[in-house]
């Protein structure tokens, strides 16, 4: 749209933004902190949130970690958030394998090329995979010796669930192909992602990483984090959301305020304290769609309404 985004920095933008919204959907990284440090009053603005009557919900594209391991997270900070809180890329490519793709657990299984949290969330819905952390991909790859290859393919493998790996190598890759290349075989891949930002390096994301396997395969796979629509009817019908009551809060316009803006829902937020910049927030004709809210941290919500 052509509306200019809002900047929150006055109790009154603070209050329009508090009053036209129930839930909020927080992105992580970039947003309540960067990597292992917590931005400035984002607990309390949690805190005022949840005490002003407001949903809370966290929207994570990072696959690594279960939502039990972020829900650890959230209380090494002293931040208490329940699993239901939490939604993943992780979560939402095994949602999307239960209850789109139809898979049976403890009957099809699925091959992982990616890290933990993918595994723990397909376990936890009762299915088997195989790959993932298995240390015996850590081996370098000989076609003769692999036993992924010489015990013979699992013709139990549905589907191939790929996010970031920062294993990768030729090993998981090449084994990763040959069940894609059974076309009866699904293709998730878990975000889009092409980097992410850690310690004042840019590294490469898990898009890089699907992106090596949709090459070799020849085939390109249903992404389930933001900013696709499957993300957000995982949300939505879990939590039974009105979504024009809901707000979308990032930092990045091409994944979380997509999100928010293809998904229909009320009101987009994006933070400076991640990705994006001002200049950015306020550039018009862009290929990205405009937040309708802007500030500079999410803190400010707190020293503005709380504080
Ligand atoms: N993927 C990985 C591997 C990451 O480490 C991160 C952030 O640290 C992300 C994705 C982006 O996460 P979020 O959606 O919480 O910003
Ligand atoms: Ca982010």
């Amino acid at each position: 749209t052509n509306i200019n985004p809002v900047k929150i920095n006055s109790k009154e933008t603070a209050q329009k933004f508090l009053d036209s919204f129930d839930t909020y959907l927080f992105d992580c990284d970039g947003v309540l902190w960067l990597g292992k440090h917590l931005l400035p009053h984002v607990k309390e603005t949690l805190e005022f949130l949840t005490k002003s009557g407001k949903q809370l919900i966290f929207v994570t594209n990072n696959s690594t970690k279960s939502r039990a391991a972020y829900c650890k997270k959230f209380a090494s900070f002293g931040i208490e958030v329940t699993q239901d809180q939490i939604f993943s890329s992780a979560y939402a490519s095994a949602v999307y394998v239960r209850d789109f793709l139809k898979l049976e657990p403890g009957k099809d299984k699925v091959w992982v090329c990616g890290e933990a949290g993918i595994s723990d969330e397909l376990s936890l819905m009762g299915f088997k995979s195989l790959g993932g952390t298995d240390p015996r991909l850590d081996e370098r790859f000989d076609a003769e010796k692999s036993p992924f290859l010489t015990n013979g393919l699992d013709p139990s493998v549905r589907c191939v669930v790929a996010g970031l790996d920062t294993k990768i190598n030729y090993h998981r890759l090449a084994i990763s192909l040959q069940y894609l290349q059974q076309p009866q075989v699904h293709f998730v891949g878990t975000n889009i992602d092409p980097t992410f930002p850690q310690k004042g390096h840019i590294f490469p994301g898990a898009g890089s990483v699907i992106a090596s396997l949709a090459c070799c395969a020849g085939r390109e796979p249903v992404y389930c984090g933001k900013p696709n629509k499957n993300m957000l009817d995982t949300i939505v019908s879990a939590k039974k959301l009105d979504v024009a009551r809901c707000c979308m809060i990032g930092d990045r316009l091409n994944t979380d305020v997509r999100f928010g803006v293809d998904g229909g829902l009320g009101g987009t937020l994006l933070v400076l304290t991640g990705i994006e910049t001002e200049d950015r927030a306020l550039e018009q004709n862009s290929d990205h769609p405009r937040p309708k809210f802007y500030a500079n941290k999410l803190g400010d919500i707190y020293e503005l309404l709380g504080g």
